[in-house]
């Protein structure tokens, strides 16, 4: 229990939020000075970190300490366990909790005094999704901002939001940090794993945090493992073995997800030493020694598309059998 309330205090503070050091010291220096903008946009990649920044502003706008936020006081905890009266979340990728009436019901809400905190806090996550309507509506409480409030938008792109709005917000961009830094930080946070393992899934992430988390959390071990397994299947031509195989990734959609990275990255090892680069897997001489590049780099492109269909809500099981089919050489 101690161990996890220091895990979560160890994200809500600015210092501990790796690179992105241009972001960093402006919002230090805004919190310090109380001259925090009204309106904040958090653009970035899935994964960089948009909504670990949007929670150390809600600390800073209810925390009762004199370095904001603290992470200590009851005002910190309460926002630590989610349970602040004066921080409203809308989660985005719920396209009903960003609607046009939701806004403005947030719009009425905002008038009213905060609860029990300095400044009320309104983070509205991943609005990738917002519709005009819904945009115009916002763009109200921003023209006629009420007094202690700060509302946070995390988004992908800005630009996927209203000029309107954007010109009214200060916008902070969020970028994925090196293959180093994030596997350094990770390791703080997954000390039980090795680092040679948190580096090789940072690599594959290129960096980014959330989706190395997401390798780590699914077990990159066993992802890794069978797409190897399902690897050297498809370089053997064993179309059943790599069927059978592939039923095992019907468990979780994570999972599957990181299984499909783990075989990209071997199929991109075969296209580097078909085109002549030095590799140190057996696997991938052999597959390059017998096979065109072309052959390679369509089973790379059948790979990606079958990224992109598991990100929608594609049956697992019709998918694996899918992707059996197309995993060929
Ligand atoms: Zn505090």
């Amino acid at each position: 229990m101690y161990i996890n309330f220091l895990k979560v205090v160890f994200i809500m503070m600015l210092d501990d939020f790796i690179a992105n050091d241009e972001v960093k010291t402006e919002l230090e220096q805004a919190m310090l000075s109380n001259k925090l903008p009204h309106a904040i946009i958090i653009e970035g990649a899935k994964g960089t970190g948009k909504k670990t920044i949007a929670d150390i502003i809600a600390g800073y706008c209810v925390c009762q300490g004199e370095k904001r936020p603290c992470g200590t006081c009851p005002g910190c905890i309460k926002a630590l366990h989610k349970s602040h009266p004066d921080i409203f979340i809308a989660d985005g990728s719920n396209s009903v909790e960003i609607n046009i009436e939701a806004i403005r019901n947030i719009r009425q809400d905002a008038y009213i005094m905060p609860n029990e905190a300095r400044l009320k806090v309104y983070l509205l996550l991943d609005c990738d999704k917002m519709l005009i309507p819904s945009q115009n509506a916002f763009l109200k409480v921003l023209e006629e901002p009420p007094a202690n409030v700060i509302f946070v938008i995390t988004v992908t792109s800005a630009n996927m939001l209203l000029q309107t709005v954007r010109s009214r917000s200060r916008i902070y961009t969020l970028y994925p940090v090196s293959n180093e830094q994030a596997a350094g930080y990770l390791l703080k946070k997954y000390p039980e794993k090795p680092y040679d393992e948190i580096l090789r899934a940072a690599s594959l992430c290129d960096g980014n945090i959330g989706k190395t988390a997401e390798i780590l959390e699914s077990g990159g071990e066993q992802s890794s493992k069978l797409a190897n397994d399902i690897f050297s299947a498809i370089a053997n031509g064993k179309e059943y073995d790599t069927l059978v195989l592939t039923s095992q990734m019907t468990t979780n959609r994570n999972f599957a997800s990181s299984v499909l990275d783990f075989l990209l990255e071997n199929a991109a090892e075969c296209v580097k030493v078909s085109v002549g680069g030095s590799s140190d897997s057996e696997i991938a001489k052999r597959v390059a020694a017998a096979k065109s590049k072309n052959r390679i780099l369509r089973l790379a492109e059948n790979i990606d598309r079958a990224k992109e269909i598991l990100s929608t809500n594609v049956n697992l099981s019709f998918f694996s059998t899918w992707l059996a089919s197309v995993l060929k050489l």
